[in-house]
């Protein structure tokens, strides 16, 4: 077999990529998917850690728009991302992969808090870790925490699952003459303002040369072939 290149990695799933064609919460085939395309990437010898959105179940400028206070909306859509983080180990364990899930809040009784160096065995062990609750601050976003941890492991790369195969020069399902880029620097990415994380994330990531690679997450197994080199996808680096 041959080495692969990725050694540990960190995966970024946005909660409405859990909610499959329904329009709010979890839908299970959905998340077992996922988490099957995690654990084949586990046997391919590389460690995994994941972060997972809420934006299925709340999120703070939404609540912030219909009169919430800011933090506190943000606090909710941080809790969000525990259920989500939940849903997830579940659905890991059952496809027969060692998890732990790691809160940046605090939540004895559920999770783990987020202790880094104890992440860092868990890994070395072959558990997947899932880091839970965003950064653990309002005014964030789990891309960020996304970022935030991956530097943190030393990550090889950031994987962003998206809806699309990468990154385009407009939405492709809107605009059929849409490109898609092969290769984009940080300062591309932040320059023209494409919608793909935000620009607290992708200066992190530059700061830490931590490449991303964007890529569809519904393409069944698509998490494995980008981590063989195949099927579509953007790096930004
Ligand atoms: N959030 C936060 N701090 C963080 C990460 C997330 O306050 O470090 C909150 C914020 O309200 C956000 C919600 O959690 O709207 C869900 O996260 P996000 O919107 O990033 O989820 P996604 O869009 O990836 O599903």
């Amino acid at each position: 077999m041959t080495s692969p290149r990725y050694k540990r990695v960190l995966l970024k799933v946005s909660g409405e990529a859990l909610m499959g064609n329904g329009s709010y919460g979890l839908d299970g085939t959905t998340v077992n998917a996922i988490a099957e395309d995690v654990a084949s990437v586990t046997r391919l010898g590389i460690q995994v850690s994941l972060v997972i959105g809420g934006g299925n179940i709340f999120r703070g400028v939404s609540g912030a728009a219909a009169g919430m206070d800011r933090a506190q909306a943000d606090g909710m859509g941080m809790l969000a991302t525990v259920i989500n983080a939940l849903a997830m180990q579940n659905a890991l364990e059952k496809a027969g992969v060692p998890v732990r899930v790691q809160s940046a809040i605090p939540m004895a009784a559920l999770c783990e808090p987020f202790i880094r160096r104890r992440a860092e065995r868990h890994m070395e062990k072959g558990r997947v870790v899932i880091f839970a609750a965003g950064t653990g601050n309002p005014f964030f976003t789990t891309d960020t925490a996304a970022a935030l941890r991956a530097a943190e492991m030393g990550c090889d790369a950031l994987l962003k699952g998206t809806q699309v195969d990468g990154v385009y020069s407009a939405d492709p399902r809107r605009d059929p003459s849409a490109k898609r880029y092969e290769t984009l620097t940080y300062l591309d990415m932040l320059a023209r303002d494409l919608a793909v994380m935000d620009a607290a994330a992708i200066s992190l990531a530059r700061e830490n040369k931590l490449p991303i690679i964007v890529f569809n997450i519904h393409e069944p197994g698509a998490f494995t072939a980008v981590m063989k080199g195949e099927g579509k996808f953007t790096t930004v680096h």
